[in-house]
């Protein structure tokens, strides 16, 4: 039934842990999100530019390469440069924070992540890159 809203938004999911994924893509489509899940930076710049996604949680400690780089690839390239990209990360360090905003995400959330206030901001971070 999601699937035949034409207004859903798509959330595409960069996590490599397998609990973390699936737990958020519960969280995602119960808040009536769209999911498209990616476990390593690769998948997720394939997914991106296929999708185009409206929006993407990305994990900053991934297998192949650093969150970092991901997100300068999707800001590099002018199909997913407006694609608001929030960064998740276990490191509650202010220069990766100041990194990460620099490179072009929305924001920047600090693990244990607060599901409750991640839903409530989705839209905001979508409306912010849509504008930009
Ligand atoms: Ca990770």
């Amino acid at each position: 039934m999601k699937d035949a809203d034409p207004v859903a938004r798509t959330v595409l999911l960069v996590e490599d842990s397998d609990a973390i994924r699936d737990a958020f893509t519960i969280l995602l489509e119960d808040a009536g999100y769209g999911v498209l899940g990616a476990a390593t930076g690769a998948e997720a710049l394939r997914l991106a530019e296929e999708r185009l996604p409206d929006l993407v949680l990305l994990d900053m400690g991934l297998p192949d390469t650093t969150g970092l780089e991901v997100v300068r690839q999707l800001k590099a390239a002018p199909r997913t440069a407006s694609i608001a990209v929030v960064a998740l990360t276990g490191r509650d360090e202010e220069a990766d924070r100041r990194a990460c905003l620099a490179a072009g995400c929305a924001a920047y959330v600090v693990k244990p992540v607060n599901t409750q206030k991640l839903v409530r901001d989705l839209p905001g971070w979508m409306a912010t890159a849509a504008a930009g």
